[in-house]
């Protein structure tokens, strides 16, 4: 039996092949004095039919036998199965070089030459099984390591520092498009994309500099589709590197399967209450370090049970995934609209169950920030959902919440907009609600308002007053600037500087201003044809109004309809409108100028733009800011400040307007130092189309007597 391998091996077995009785006792005694154990042959037939049945650890080889060739037994024995590796000692007289040489080639290991050495000779034998041994058992293992290696579904790269390919071995998923022999020699960056190839290069580095494995991961395409692998690199050498690398597509589309089925609702697909938690965890977190606020948004459909009954769960389920669609895409337009400035805050819708859903809107600077979010809401949902054929309607109530006021951890949060929903619904459905009493009040204050105001626009309550602009060397109007004028029925004159933000968020603003815009040019044309002579019109624009896009074609259809030239017609924009996109307003003026429109910036002085900045954009008129012109002739600083934007912007070619002109000094001022045209309470207040037509037949509003004292 074959012990070899055990781990009490029993002693090791010799069989000893010789026609010399004598010998072969000799060989014995030696051989079992050194432990092993001895069979006998004395021809070379009888040990083939021995090693038939027997393995014997060892042989010795006498190979004068007369039987046989003693070089034939050697090579047949060897031919036999499981004799392949065991040593074979020739033991001869001949100790010349050829029969030495043949002995090797017919499979020997090793020789011992006649007469026997006894002193060693055991100690010899040892050492040659020992050898062989240890031969055998790396044979084993490297024939288990290359099983293993042909198992194991990575595949292994073997490369230099520089990255060069030394050698390869394909695991069972071998999933290399290049054969090995177009890779190996070459570097990384020569074989793969440069954001694979780099990335890795760095980690080889640092598994060399640091001498600790490495592991990263990367994404490749192979015929078409995305692969994702895993690459684990281990030095190998001082400047080898033995990297595994593994598909681990299978398993990512596994985390990513699990992650939506723990984290998102299988109907609409939107997150699930578990991770609506987690980011407003994290939102809250955000705003601690920023002092920022959060809002979120409780929105329960009303009467959903109604769809769900009569018309059945599927139906129901369509609606959700319908309402799920628009609330992410008044999210994106929040994204967009509602925060400018703030991109570091997280807008995120999720279903919580039900018709319940959520929205968190973060960075922003003032609770109330979240309301026109919420009606923007209510907006969008109260278009018709048409499913199979027929039109369903369903109105949400929303309940607010907001951080840090109305509660200091997300479940309180929620509970508290849920709170806010419920007294949404008791209040009439299809509203919204804060948690907190206060921003209710005001909240509510301004949708009474935004509803007036929307019930004006359709009525006769807004109207538009007119201001005369007076030329400073004839002293006659020969501008008009239209001011919007709302007189509520109960509350009496609400000033435009109040209503004009509340038409912005409620999307009312271009209705507003395209009436004014109409409006105005309507009496601009008319006043013309009553031989008012040339007298320019401007009107103020909003900045929603000029970013919506579509100014010059709402301004083309305004001057076709009135049929008011376009030169009479001026635009005013402030500096912040201006500023905050210099692309989109280079192509909104030039659209304008192109129709020969004129061009104002209103309230110079209290944005932060340059005139050098001005320069840039095809402007025709600057109107210095009236709180400007207010200390124009007390205040040093203000003066010199006056006097130099006169200056520049005259030498831009720009026409100068003084507004909110109050007093004589602030006329003579603006006067002496060149402004061209002023606007302002001294001269004429803004008044109604048949007050105002009267600063136009000829009067003089800067009178003889004074333009003269001006000018002393
Ligand atoms: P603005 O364009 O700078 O208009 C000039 C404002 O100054 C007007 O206020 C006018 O009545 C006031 N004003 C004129 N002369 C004097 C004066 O000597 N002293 C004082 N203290 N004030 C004077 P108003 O009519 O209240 O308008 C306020 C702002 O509302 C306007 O400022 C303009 O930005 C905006 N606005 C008014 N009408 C419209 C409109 O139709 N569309 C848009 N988008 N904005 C409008
Ligand atoms: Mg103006
Ligand atoms: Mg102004």
């Amino acid at each position: 039996m074959n012990n070899r391998h055990t781990a009490h091996p029993a002693p090791p077995l010799a069989l000893v092949i010789d026609e010399d009785l004598t010998m072969r006792l000799l060989l014995r005694q030696s051989l079992e004095q050194h432990g092993f154990r001895v069979e006998e042959a004395s021809g070379g037939k009888q040990a083939l039919e021995i090693l038939s049945g027997l393995q014997p650890d060892i042989i010795l080889l006498d190979v004068v036998i007369s039987d046989m060739d003693g070089y034939a037994v050697c090579r047949q024995l060897r031919q036999l199965a499981g004799f392949e590796d065991t040593p074979v000692v020739i033991v001869t007289g001949f100790e010349d070089v050829d029969s030495v040489n043949h002995a090797y080639k017919v499979g020997a290991t090793d020789f011992v030459g006649k007469p026997i050495n006894w002193t060693i000779f055991g100690h010899r034998m040892r050492y040659i099984l020992r050898s062989s041994q240890a031969f055998a058992a790396l044979k084993t293992s490297e024939a288990r390591s290359s099983a293993l290696l042909r198992a194991i579904p990575d595949m292994i790269f073997r490369q230099d520092g520089r990255g060069r390919y030394l050698d390869f071995q394909g695991g069972r998923e071998n999933l290399v498009v290049v054969p090995p022999e177009e890779f190996i020699g070459k570097t990384m960056e020569e074989v793969l994309p440069s954001q694979i190839a780099e990335p890795a290069l760095q980690h080889l580095r640092r598994v060399l500099s640091s001498g600790s494995g490495q592991r990263f991961e990367y994404q490749l395409e192979i015929e078409g589709t995305l692969r994702y692998f895993e690459a684990r690199m281990v030095a190998s050498g001082v400047d080898e590197v033995t990297s595994l690398v593994r598909d681990i597509t299978d398993q990512k589309l596994y985390e990513d399967q699990i992650q939506q089925l723990a984290f998102y609702d299988n109907l609409t697909d939107l997150p699930n209450r578990r991770l609506f938690f987690e980011h407003l965890e994290h939102e809250i977190r955000q705003c601690d370090r920023s002092d920022g606020v959060l809002a979120i948004l409780f929105l329960d459909l009303d009467r959903f049970k109604v769809i769900n009954d009569t018309l059945g769960h599927g139906t129901g389920d369509a609606v959700l995934v319908e309402v799920g669609r628009r609330l992410t895409d008044c999210v994106r337009s929040v994204d967009a609209v509602a925060r400018p400035g703030h991109e570091d805050g997280m807008t995120s819708v999720a279903r919580l169950g039900g018709d319940e859903f959520t929205m968190l809107i973060g960075g922003i600077q003032d609770a109330r920030d979240s309301e026109p979010v919420a009606r923007r809401i209510l907006e969008t949902l109260s278009a018709p959902i048409t499913i199979e054929g027929r039109d369903l309607f369903v109105t949400p109530s929303i309940g607010i919440a907001t951080y840090p006021a109305d509660g200091k951890d997300a479940g309180t949060l929620l509970k508290n907009a849920d709170a806010a929903m419920y007294k949404a619904k008791e209040e009439g459905r299809n509203c919204i609600r804060f948690y907190s009493n206060s921003i209710n009040d005001r909240a509510l204050a301004r949708f009474t308002l935004e509803a007036d105001l929307r019930a004006a626009l359709e009525g006769e309550a807004l109207e538009v007053y007119y201001q005369p602009q007076v030329d400073l060397l004839s002293g006659k109007a020969i501008g008009m600037e239209a001011l919007a004028r709302w007189n509520h029925p109960q509350r009496g004159f609400i000033p435009p500087s109040d209503f004009i933000p509340v038409a912005e968020e409620a999307g009312l603003i271009d209705k507003l201003s395209q009436w004014v815009m109409q409006t105005a040019c309507a009496q601009a044309r008319a006043w013309r044809q009553q031989g008012a002579g040339e007298v320019r019109m401007a009107v103020n624009l909003s900045a929603r109004q000029f970013y919506a896009g579509d100014l010059a074609r709402v301004v083309a259809d305004v001057l076709a309809s009135t049929g008011l030239p376009s030169r009479l017609l001026e635009v005013e924009l402030t500096e912040g409108m201006v500023m905050k996109d210099p692309k989109v307003t280079l192509t909104a003026l030039e659209a304008l100028k192109e129709m020969g429109v004129s061009i104002a910036v209103d309230d110079f002085g209290t944005g932060y733009s340059s005139l050098a900045y001005l320069k840039k954009y095809p402007l025709d008129v600057l109107k210095i800011d009236r709180s400007f012109v207010h200390d124009i002739a007390t205040d040093p600083d203000d003066a010199a400040i006056a006097r130099a934007i006169i200056v520049m912007a005259k030498s831009l070619g720009m026409v100068v307007i003084g507004e909110g002109v109050e007093t004589e000094q602030q006329l003579a001022f603006l006067q002496k130092n060149g402004c061209d045209q002023v606007q302002g309470y001294l001269l004429a207040r803004p008044a109604c189309a048949s007050e105002a037509e009267k600063y136009l037949h000829g009067q003089q509003l800067i009178t003889g007597a004074f333009r003269k004292q001006a000018a002393d």
